[in-house]
């Protein structure tokens, strides 16, 4: 414990200005979990969330993965939900050191989810991680929302760099009083397994547990995507100069709920869902299709033909 404050204590002025311009952290100085005075950084799980680094949701997991080994925390400082995957290019990314509310140590960036793991990957920290964890979000991500979601996001730039990675998130209704207990359990469950066996590339798991005592759900189900039926409505406003503005409102969304198998279906039936996505987006069974389109939007001129037979 001691030498776990000593370390804490030191990494308040742990980074370091490489060469190269990009800052990074010393090794012995990093805020794990785990008392440690080696001079590499072992094995570590990176959690993260799209919530920002104050949300339960994030602390339950962080608490709950440390019994697998060491966990660092790097979450933005604000909520991102919804924000989808984002690569801020625009503006420098800001990292400082903060304290959770169980008094460990993480890092918040004023980047989105997707930049936190970005940041860790392009050296941030010395190593990278051995599994990315992202969540756990509360409400679920199914089906369409992954293309919204900020959780699954940060599961994607880890596949894009080749870490196994999850999203997971609770089917809670009311976010005030979500319990994350049983979902953070399951997640070490899962981490375990991670850990053992990897993913294939390009690939990551997306989680959805049902709001429901472990003991309650009916068990785990693989599943493909389903379909998400939004209830979206616009609402306009009118500033104090009378210009109108507009917020997307409405309820929120429910899901086909009959297509067994599905990610939408297996939740709404208390199974625990674990949707295996590939970051390929083509749409396989479309291609045969669209080829009988080839001929007609033909490019005109045959050089671009010719040029590519050239090479
Ligand atoms: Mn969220």
């Amino acid at each position: 414990m001691v030498r776990w404050f000593v370390g804490w204590l030191v990494c308040q002025r742990g980074f370091l200005h490489r060469a190269d311009g990009y800052s990074t952290i010393e090794l012995t100085n990093y805020p794990t979990n785990q008392p440690s005075n080696d001079q590499t950084l072992h094995m570590y799980i990176l959690v993260t969330n799209d919530d920002g680094v104050t949300a339960p949701g994030l602390l339950a997991l962080k608490r709950a993965l440390q019994t697998l080994g060491n966990v660092i925390v790097v979450a933005p400082d604000r909520n991102w939900t919804a924000s989808g995957h984002t690569k801020t290019m625009h503006k420098p990314l800001r990292v400082d050191q903060t304290t959770l509310r169980d008094g460990s140590p993480a890092y918040t960036t004023d980047g989105a989810p997707s930049d936190c793991v970005a940041l860790v990957m392009l050296g941030l920290l010395p190593e990278k991680p051995a599994l990315v964890v992202s969540g756990i979000n509360p409400g679920s991500n199914l089906a369409h929302d992954l293309t919204y979601s900020g959780t699954v996001a940060a599961a994607m730039e880890g596949a894009i760099n080749n870490v196994p990675s999850m999203a997971i998130s609770v089917d809670g209704k009311n976010r005030d009083q979500i319990d994350f207990a049983p979902t953070a359990e399951f997640a070490v469950r899962l981490a375990q397994r991670m850990l053992t066996n990897g993913l294939p590339q390009d690939t990551f798991l997306n989680v959805n547990v049902p709001e429901i005592p472990l003991e309650q759900m009916r068990g785990v189900r693989i599943t493909r995507l389903g379909k998400r039926i939004y209830r979206d409505a616009l609402v306009e406003r009118q500033d104090p100069t009378g210009k109108s503005y507009y917020w997307i409102g409405g309820e929120p969304p429910s899901g086909v709920i009959e297509e067994e198998g599905t990610d939408v279906w297996a939740v709404a039936h208390h199974f625990v869902s674990i949707t295996p996505v590939h970051m390929d987006l083509t749409s396989h069974a479309l291609i045969a299709p669209l080829k009988a389109w080839e001929d007609e939007i033909q490019l005109s001129s045959p050089a671009s033909v010719v040029s590519r037979t050239d090479h």
